[in-house]
């Protein structure tokens, strides 16, 4: 029989590597039996190592196992890990960066897991190396949950920050009493208005509302039902049913009307309106039944036409309120 002494050869492997399961009381798996195979073909490192395992544990223990298949398992070589730290090392330092993190801990760890690398290639102590890679990459992980934690914590901070800084803004620029923009935001929209007119060769008209014999209502009625006038007033400039126009409250019982687009003459036609409107109302206080009488207001127009800025146009609108008032109130005037 030709084939009889590879025949026998194979069988002798086959029976050192059932001996070798059985001796160490080794499952009969895919993983144990390659593991075998390899000791008894001849696998220099396993051999040495494997040997090594037998005579410090006394045998084949579940932790000597453990630490051969780390060792000599295919699928990770010390090449493997030697990268495996290398960008573990990178990834750590550019996370350590990004969360302002000291990069000591990031770079003890890669240390660890290269000197790891190295310890097992020569094949000795792989339990040890393992274990201290594992309480190593056990750290990282609850230094990474940590850092996590802290950067969800940041990314909520600065959304509760952005939500201020909104609020901020809007309490910046808008009157309390009226919920109209204020002062501040008008004179930001007035440079807007005149700068876009300009450039776009459009005009706009301004007017300054004042309400009459103010002092008189505050002084019948008290300070609260003033409040209560200047923001009926307020409602009422806020009414006109137009997108070109913008209210302000100017200043105590002022406002301010921008009409974009428009000459002082449309602006005036538009304004009155809302004049007679208000003049031909009795004013009634809804909790207390109180009549107030009339409320009337006054104001002064202004146009773009002939003047330098926006301060020139507010200059030219308040003169004609006053002119307004002198007249005899409940009334508007345009500018020259
Ligand atoms: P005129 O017709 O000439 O405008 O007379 P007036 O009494 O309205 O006079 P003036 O415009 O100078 O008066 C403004 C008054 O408005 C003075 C101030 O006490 C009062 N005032 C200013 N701000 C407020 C406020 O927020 N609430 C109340 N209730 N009163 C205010
Ligand atoms: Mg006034
Ligand atoms: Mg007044």
């Amino acid at each position: 029989m030709p084939d009889m002494p590879e025949r026998s050869e194979a069988r002798r492997t086959w029976d050192r590597i059932g001996d070798l399961l059985f001796t160490h009381g080794l499952e009969p798996t895919v993983a144990n039996f390659d593991l075998c195979r390899r000791y008894v073909m001849g696998d220099t490192a396993l051999v040495k190592t494997f040997d090594q395992a037998i005579e410090r544990h006394g045998g084949l223990t579940r932790t000597a196992l453990a630490g051969l298949m780390a060792v000599h398992s295919r699928t990770v070589t010390s090449d493997e890990i030697m990268r495996f730290a290398q960008q573990a090392r990178q990834k750590a330092e550019e996370a350590a960066h990004v969360i302002g993190e000291t990069q000591g801990d990031t770079r003890r760890f890669a240390d660890v897991l290269e000197a790891g690398a190295v310890t097992l290639a020569t094949g000795e102590g792989p339990e040890a190396v393992i274990a201290e890679l594992l309480a190593e990459t056990r750290l990282m992980t609850e230094r990474a949950w940590a850092a996590e934690d802290r950067i969800r914590k940041a990314s909520d901070e600065i959304q509760e920050l952005r939500t201020r800084l909104a609020e901020a803004s809007v309490s910046a620029n808008s009157d309390p009493l009226t919920g109209l923009p204020n002062r501040r935001a008008l004179e930001a929209r007035l440079r807007d208005a005149f700068e876009a007119a300009r450039a776009q060769r459009r005009t706009f008209s301004l007017a300054i509302c004042d309400i009459d014999n103010f002092k008189r209502i505050n002084d019948t009625h008290g300070h609260p039902i003033g409040d209560q006038v200047i923001r009926l007033i307020a409602s009422a400039l806020s009414r006109v049913g137009s997108d070109s126009l913008f209210v302000a409250r100017y200043g105590g019982e002022e406002f301010v009307v921008v009409f974009d687009g428009a000459e002082p003459r449309d602006a005036m036609a538009q304004l009155d309106t809302i004049r007679a409107d208000v003049a031909a109302r009795q004013v009634t206080l809804r909790q207390t039944g109180e009549t107030l009488g009339r409320v009337t207001f006054s104001a002064g127009i202004a146009g773009m036409r002939g003047r330098r800025d926006t301060s020139a146009m507010l200059k030219a609108a308040d003169d004609a309120l006053y002119r307004a008032k002198s007249d005899g109130r409940n009334r508007i005037y345009a500018a020259d």
